[in-house]
């Protein structure tokens, strides 16, 4: 068993700088892990601990689904050209200034908002992502793994102790990660080095496969090896998982030398993604500055009078937000974006039958956009139109049963409604997808209880119960 040595390797790299907050994390339980390395399985159910602890405790996880929305579908983009496009993947954003994305076992890949603001170009930030997919798909992290006990745990440690961190920015725990970084990557620099090699390759063909501009890659490295030597004790977080040498950047160099020129502009999601995540950072008076000297800098972007309309809401100031918005659908490209803002500036001015018209018509025009989707729901449900959330958000659900933001809307919109049994069954939903089986059984419990429901839901409750109840079991006994 893994489990243990590795809950002490663990509080053995937490304990080596000063004292440390007590983090609380349940280990996954590493199955047989005598093969030579982790099982595709184990990985993923590593990877999707680590995932939940993140988005459901980390207050660093960027809970903003269009944003997620965008990464995701670049990210899909490139691993669907990929080395093994039958993976799955999934992209997250963590809310953090410094320069970094990690990929986690089982094809998780975070990325931080820092870094999503540093790249210049879209393919820039391809680039990345392309490099991260290329560790997941080579199967780095559980040939590491399984290499050899000790340094492979080290490595997962660090693994989950950066993980862990990018919850709180303080010193400490970046100690913590330098400290327990430094020491696995130290024991194990030699295939280390093969690894980056090889995700660059690999990446760097994903990149061009998927039709971006390969020379992003090069340039933005470069760009992370310079910030490095100008903040010498300060380097990029991404560097200290992801060493970065002279040699790997003219090896990508040389690559990309022979490969056709493509000039390739971003997308407006690139843009606009950007532009709210700058709206959202810092004081509101001060993103407000920000976007009105980019505005004033390029009367032209879009993004720009996006983001400070954005940060003019923020800020409350809703008319001259409502103001900007009006500019920008005027001239810009029709997009889910502006959409989104009109609804939120018409939420604001408690106009919910204006917001929902607003998505309607959108959802019309870009029925693939989840964004929009959940947007719409929220209104109807502020709009007194819960009854059409519910009949939406179930349609919804018929296709996307494992996602919990669904379940969330359902629970809140049955819960206006006053059906107070299938509130709590749709919470008990958001409980299981949340890896929380306890409080699901007592959502469950709380159901059979409220008085509401007929003979069918008390009884799908009830069978619903007795699953979740041995699945409960079950999982104690493994433990
Ligand atoms: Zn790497």
């Amino acid at each position: 068993m893994m489990r243990r040595p590795l809950a002490l390797l663990l509080s053995l790299v937490l304990a080596l700088p000063a004292p440390l907050p007590v983090l609380a994390f349940d280990l996954p339980d590493l199955g047989d892990v005598a093969a030579s390395e982790l099982s595709p399985a184990a990985e993923r159910r590593i990877g999707e601990q680590i995932i939940r602890e993140i988005r459901w405790r980390d207050a660093a996880y960027l809970d903003d689904p269009e944003v997620e929305e965008y990464v995701n579908r670049l990210g899909h983009r490139l691993a669907a050209v990929g080395n093994n496009a039958s993976l799955d993947f999934d992209f997250f954003v963590v809310r953090d200034p410094s320069l970094n994305a990690f990929a986690l076992p089982g094809g998780y890949i975070g990325v931080h908002t820092g870094l999503l603001l540093a790249a210049e170009t879209e393919s820039e930030f391809a680039s990345v992502l392309g490099h991260e997919i290329a560790h997941v798909t080579q199967r780095h992290i559980a040939q590491i793994v399984g290499k050899q006990s000790q340094s492979a745990m080290l490595m997962m440690a660090s693994l989950l102790v950066a993980v862990l961190a990018a919850r709180s920015n303080s010193d400490v725990s970046q100690a913590a990660i330098a400290a327990g970084q430094a020491g696995a990557i130290q024991s194990q620099l030699g295939y280390t080095r093969a690894f980056e090699r090889e995700a660059d390759r690999v990446g760097l063909d994903t990149l061009d496969r998927a039709g971006l501009d390969v020379r992003g890659m090069p340039s933005f490295f470069e760009r992370l090896q310079r910030s490095t030597r100008m903040y010498e004790n300060n380097a990029p977080a991404y560097l200290r998982t992801h060493p970065l040498t002279t040699e790997r950047i003219a090896d990508m160099e040389n690559r990309v030398a022979s490969m056709p020129f493509r000039q390739v502009l971003d997308s407006d999601d690139f843009r606009y993604a950007r532009a709210k995540l700058r709206a959202s950072v810092g004081q509101p008076a001060d993103a407000v500055r920000d976007l009105e000297d980019r505005v004033a800098r390029d009367g032209r972007d879009d993004a720009a009078l996006y983001g400070l309309a954005r940060a003019l809401l923020r800020a409350g100031r809703t008319a001259d937000a409502a103001d900007r918005l009006g500019s920008l659908r005027a001239r810009a490209a029709p997009s889910p974006w502006i959409e989104t803002l009109a609804a939120e500036i018409s939420l604001a001015r408690r106009d919910p039958s204006s917001a929902i018209r607003t998505l309607e018509t959108a959802q019309q025009r870009f029925p693939a956009s989840r964004s929009l989707a959940y947007a719409l729901a929220d209104a109807q449900i502020r709009g007194g139109q819960a009854a059409q959330a519910v009949a939406g958000v179930r349609r919804m659900i018929d296709t996307r049963s494992a996602d919990p933001r669904l379940w969330q809307l359902l629970s809140r919109a049955q819960a206006e409604l006053g059906q107070r049994t299938e509130q709590h069954r749709a919470q008990a939903e958001v409980y299981v997808l949340r890896g929380s089986l306890p409080a699901a059984i007592e959502q469950l419990e709380i159901a059979r209880r409220a008085g509401d429901g007929d003979f069918y839901t008390l009884s799908a409750v009830d069978a619903r119960l007795r699953e979740l109840q041995q699945r409960l079991l079950e999982e104690r006994r493994e433990r």
